[in-house]
């Protein structure tokens, strides 16, 4: 039976509980149907550039083939086995991993980015533990940081609308403002805002006691708070302060890996070598789920005792899906092939520079960006940075959407500050297609 697009979007309305949404008061959403490249259609038929890549994920773009043979040729071969046991895919992968980490990493893998933070969570105060500091079990995060939604995860996000009428959440988790360099005090030039706020963390460290302190969790750039991009001596001064306090730094690089901001990881932007990676969506370019937590040698041979308690005792049925690891493995090959961290790179600046002029609106108070994610702060006043109202932003937004390009709209409600539009497209898209995304936001 044939379906109208309207009895679709009926079902849609009745059936699917959309996410961040209640029930729907009539308001109809984009239902997709197909995607090709950085394109997506909808089911009457709509075309867009879909500048989120999804949600901040389908890096490779569209319609990829390969990926859908990779999981094929693996299910027909072997569907699934738990990683209780092993099976070639999960080790293939971690190899492959490492190589793109340019380390020495063990890997747990999960389904979801909010998995892996918690599994993040986990091991750093068992590590702790196990190492002769059971006392260290607090985390540092920041405001405006977003971490996912499962109970740690979200306590670990430091954005206080999303908890709101979830409390309480796990204990422990502590957070310090975030550089937010479009508001950088004048009086410090970029490197010593970078310090004041790397001091931050130092300073609740203090606070809290040392010897309390298990990890500071950090993104390389806050994605869903609002690109917020740190001085380039922010993280290799938090790396320093870890290290001195005996804190792992957990570096969150769910939106940041693999190739968003230009490197195969973010981190390696800013030079520094993080404790725990973790990682999701990239990873496969959203074609299947799968997330890992990537624990550096020195601390998984921390569990190297053979006592009941001494295991990582987590476990999950789906994480390290055969069929998810071997499209991982593919989309990383052809990140490699088509070079598309140094493409994100190039392109990234290209387009900068192209929206460079949007500067000139008295309501754009800043353009800013690294590799192939924008931030777009829309004021209402430049002067005094007073952010742009929600209806300005939400106009700004499905305006682009009627001239078919998807754009984001993040930052942070209960601040106020949820006036940054993002831009974080598959970073395989055209030349034609950047100057489509230029043109349509000018
Ligand atoms: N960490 C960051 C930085 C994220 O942006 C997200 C999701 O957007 C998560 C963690 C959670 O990932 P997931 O939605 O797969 O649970």
């Amino acid at each position: 039976m044939i379906q109208s697009a309207r009895e679709w979007l009926e079902k849609d309305r009745r059936y699917v509980w959309h996410a961040m949404s209640g029930y729907p008061s009539g308001a109809s959403t984009l239902v997709i149907e197909q995607g090709d490249g950085a394109w997506i259609t909808d089911i009457e038929g709509n075309r867009y550039l879909d500048g989120m890549s999804g949600l901040w994920c389908v890096n490779v773009g569209y319609g990829r083939e390969e990926l859908a043979r990779a999981a094929y040729e693996q299910l027909v071969k072997m569907p699934f086995y738990p990683l209780t046991r092993g099976h070639l895919p999960a080790i293939e992968l971690g190899e492959k991993l490492n190589e793109w980490l340019a380390g020495e990493y063990a890997f747990f893998y999960s389904n979801s980015g909010s998995e892996a933070n918690e599994i993040a969570f986990k091991v750093a105060r068992q590590f702790h533990q196990q190492n002769g500091e059971p006392e260290r079990w607090k985390f540092v995060s920041r405001y405006r940081a977003y971490h996912g939604q499962t109970m740690g995860a979200l306590a670990a996000t430091g954005q206080a609308q999303r908890k709101y009428r979830y409390e309480p959440l796990a204990p422990g988790f502590l957070h310090v403002p975030p550089p937010d360099s479009y508001r950088r005090p004048d009086e410090l030039d970029p490197e010593a805002y970078g310090r004041e706020c790397a001091r931050d963390i130092e300073r609740l460290i203090q606070w809290e006691l040392p010897e309390t302190v298990a990890a500071v969790i950090l993104e390389p750039i806050i994605t869903g708070g609002g690109i917020l991009i740190p001085p380039d001596n922010y993280l290799p001064a938090v790396k320093e302060i870890c290290e001195r306090y005996g804190v792992l730094l957990i570096v969150d690089e769910v939106i940041c890996g693999f190739g968003r901001i230009g490197t195969r990881f973010g981190h390696q932007s800013y030079g520094i070598e993080p404790d725990i990676v973790t990682m999701a969506k990239g990873i496969t370019s959203a074609y299947s789920p799968l997330s890992a937590t990537a624990v550096s040698q020195r601390i998984y041979e921390a569990f190297a005792g053979s006592g009941e308690y001494e295991r990582l005792r987590h476990v999950n049925t789906f994480g390290g899906h055969p069929a998810s690891c071997a499209v991982a493995i593919r989309n990383m090959q052809i990140m490699e092939d088509e070079e598309l961290p140094e493409r994100s790179a190039e392109l990234g600046e290209r387009l900068l520079k192209d929206l460079s002029e949007l500067g000139e609106h008295p309501q754009v108070g800043d353009v800013r960006g690294k590799g192939l994610l924008v931030g777009i702060e829309l004021v209402s006043e430049k002067q005094s940075k007073r952010p742009a109202s929600p209806q300005t932003v939400a106009a700004f937004v499905s305006g682009c959407q009627k001239r078919g390009l998807i754009v984001g709209k993040n930052g942070d409600t209960a601040a106020g500050y949820n006036n940054v539009v993002t831009l974080a497209p598959p970073l395989s898209l055209t030349e034609g297609d950047l100057e489509f995304i230029g043109e349509t936001l000018k």
